[in-house]
């Protein structure tokens, strides 16, 4: 059976950075669901459509976030950009 494998498997914090998603058993299903899944399931994965647009992904985004990405880049911008 062939393995499905995310070209962003070897950056992407949900993978690598430690604790990211809270808890084990929510990353697993992650990887099950998008990071492992076929191109069609993987290319629906915000933090890849994230990547792939604008070459980086906050790490508030998980793949099926409801935001758009340019939601996403907004609420980046208020968070770290607008102080009033
Ligand atoms: S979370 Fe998304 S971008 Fe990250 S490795 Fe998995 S499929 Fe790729």
């Amino acid at each position: 059976m062939e393995r499905f494998i995310c070209p962003n498997m070897d950056t992407c914090a949900l993978v690598n950075k430690p604790g990211f998603t809270g808890n084990e058993a929510l990353k697993k299903k992650y990887m099950k669901d998008y990071c492992h899944a076929s191109e069609s399931r993987r290319n629906r994965c915000k933090r890849l459509i994230m990547k792939n647009t604008y070459h980086f992904c906050p790490d508030f985004v998980l793949p099926d976030t409801a935001l758009t990405p340019d939601e996403i880049i907004t609420k980046f911008d208020d968070e770290n950009f607008n102080n009033n």
